[in-house]
């Protein structure tokens, strides 16, 4: 029973079913829903849920239309359930088209074939089979589109883009990239068939598949992509300026949308680049950590202290920042190190960075001014985003200066940065779910990170992991939509689609997150 619990958890991105859930679920549903019963002794079933996993997460975006469950049969409580829906083997698939009557038990799939691909096209032929009267309610048409509609979109403005696919009549690449961008809003994407000669012609088509974008202004071209696949097109329509994430949380928060307070958050708005990392956010984060989250802590004694030791530490000797601050930051390390003390009163800290230092010119900004970290209103972003770039510039730096922790109760250890940022994390960063959840990730791998390159590695992947997690929250900021970073834009040799599925090659990322988070990479404007 305890691997049956197991095979699929909560922050997996499926829906975990059961028998007091599944009927009231799957009946009479605005999405479709195809659901795997398995049963967790089932050793093919056990092999296959990485897949299954895999699947969920990569047609996330698609749940307004088409959902994913699971079913564990060998529970207990579930054995009633799987008998009513007479499942004899595992696993089995089944389907429920929206809106499904009462009495319905679903639909098997019984082809041989169970590869996320053939998976992945057998939810877009669900959908399709749906009539005019049943279709799935958030669901865009999935057709090819009427080449006059298309063609009528040209010179015309509208309130938003029109993007179209043209594809091969056996091609889902289309059909797939329509359902990856049902959760934003500014963008319409339909299809067409590459036999369609009116399009093709007019918009001078020669291969397919290709992407062809309509703007707001009445403008239009070919979508320029690195490569011409799936992964590809979404994520460049995904970034398009204008294109936003829908709140999906079902009790929208006045605080989370753009409201007319927020129109005066726009006007500072402060151009940045997204392929730089600013000082100014650096600084604003070192800034707040200091004097705002730690200093709510009176003393810093025991576990407090090493960790605000080692944290000094690490920052101090990798913070590729600016004269001052770095000075100031090994001052502070310099105090905390001749100090044999157990217990430290924060305010002395306080004391020795606000007024001692400033005396001999080592100063670290007292005002926050987030750059690539602005929000799109006062409660998004920010510090977090602060923190996380902090950490991804200290496991660069690492491997790029194996020796600056030399002499220092760091030194040798491949995971330092990561331990450190383990343990200030739990120890002091103020979400405290978000502590648990980072906890509950370190635990499960990061001892086995063996070397510096893996530990910048690590840290990219769980921050992806906390990014996929998050994607659609309260927490997103809609001009900002939480993705898998880094985008193709950023760095187009990172990524690889192989059997239809999006691939990471992860050597490039590592020169990539070398690069970006690189010293040379830091931009000093904004920076007061
Ligand atoms: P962030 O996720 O903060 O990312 C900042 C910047 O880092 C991005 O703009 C991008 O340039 C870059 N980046 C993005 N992904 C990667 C990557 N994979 N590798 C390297 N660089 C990347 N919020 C919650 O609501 N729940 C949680 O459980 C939670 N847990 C958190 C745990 C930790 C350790 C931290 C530091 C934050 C956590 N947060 C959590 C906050 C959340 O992750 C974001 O920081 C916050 O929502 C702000 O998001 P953002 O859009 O600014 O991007």
């Amino acid at each position: 029973p305890g691997r049956a619990a197991r095979l699929y958890v909560e922050d997996d991105p499926v829906a975990i079913l059961g028998g007091d859930t599944l009927k009231q679920t799957v009946r009479n549903s605005s999405t479709a829903w195809l659901v795997q019963f398995y049963s967790s002794w089932c050793g093919h079933c056990i092999q296959y849920s990485p897949t299954w996993r895999a699947l969920a997460g990569d047609v996330k975006d698609w749940e307004l239309a088409i959902r994913i469950g699971v079913l564990d049969c060998a529970h207990e409580r579930n054995f009633d359930i799987c008998k009513e829906f007479e499942i004899h083997f595992y696993p089995t698939f089944r389907y429920f088209k929206a809106h499904a009557s009462v009495d319905e038990l679903g639909k098997t799939y019984r082809g041989a074939n169970r590869e996320l691909q053939t998976v992945r096209q057998l939810m877009v032929n669900i959908l399709q089979n749906h009539t005019r009267q049943d279709w799935p309610v958030h669901c865009p048409p999935l057709g090819p589109a009427r080449s006059d509609d298309i063609l009528a979109l040209m010179g015309k403005t509208a309130e938003q883009y029109t993007a179209l696919i043209v594809e091969d009549e056996d091609s889902y690449v289309g059909r797939e990239v329509i359902l990856d961008l049902v959760p934003y809003r500014g963008l319409t994407v339909r299809r067409a068939l590459s036999s369609d000669k009116a399009i093709t012609e007019k918009l001078r088509i020669s291969t397919a598949p290709a992407a062809y974008l309509f703007y707001p202004n009445g403008s239009h071209g070919a979508l320029d992509v690195p490569k011409r696949q799936r992964f590809f097109f979404s994520s460049f329509l995904k970034l398009l300026p204008g294109v936003r994430r829908k709140q999906t949380a079902s009790v929208q928060d006045p605080v989370h949308t753009l409201n007319k307070g927020d129109e005066a958050t726009m006007k500072d708005w402060k151009e940045f680049d997204r392929s730089k990392v600013y000082m100014a956010d650096l600084e604003s984060g070192l800034h707040y950590l200091l004097r705002v989250e730690l200093a709510s802590h009176h003393t810093l004694e025991g576990e407090e202290l090493v960790a605000f030791k080692d944290f000094v530490t690490v920052v101090a000797k990798l913070f590729p920042g600016r004269q001052p601050v770095v000075k100031l930051l090994e001052t502070l390390l310099e105090w905390l190190t001749s100090l044999p003390l157990e217990k430290i009163p924060y305010d002395a800290i306080l004391d020795l960075v606000n007024n001692k230092m400033r005396i001999s010119g080592l100063y670290l900004t007292d005002h926050v001014q987030w750059v690539s970290c602005q929000g799109s209103s006062m409660t998004l972003r920010g510090y977090p985003c602060s923190l996380w770039t902090l950490f991804h510039i200290l496991t660069a730096q690492a491997a790029q200066r194996p020796d600056a922790l030399a002499n220092t109760a760091l030194e040798d250890d491949p995971q330092a940065v990561l331990q450190t940022m383990r343990r200030y994390i739990t120890t002091f960063f103020g979400c405290q779910e978000c502590g648990k959840h980072f906890e509950a990730m370190a635990k499960e791998s990061m001892n086995s990170v063996k070397s510096l390159d893996e530990a910048v590695l690590w840290l990219w992947r769980k921050h992806n992991q906390v990014n996929s997690r998050l994607a659609g929250a309260m927490s997103e900021d809609p001009v900002f939509p939480k993705t898998q970073w880094p985008t193709p834009d950023l760095c187009p040799t990172c990524h690889e689609e192989q059997n239809g599925l999006h691939v990471w090659k992860e050597d490039m990322v590592q020169v990539f997150l070398k690069k970006h988070y690189s010293a040379a990479n830091i931009s000093p404007k904004y920076s007061s």
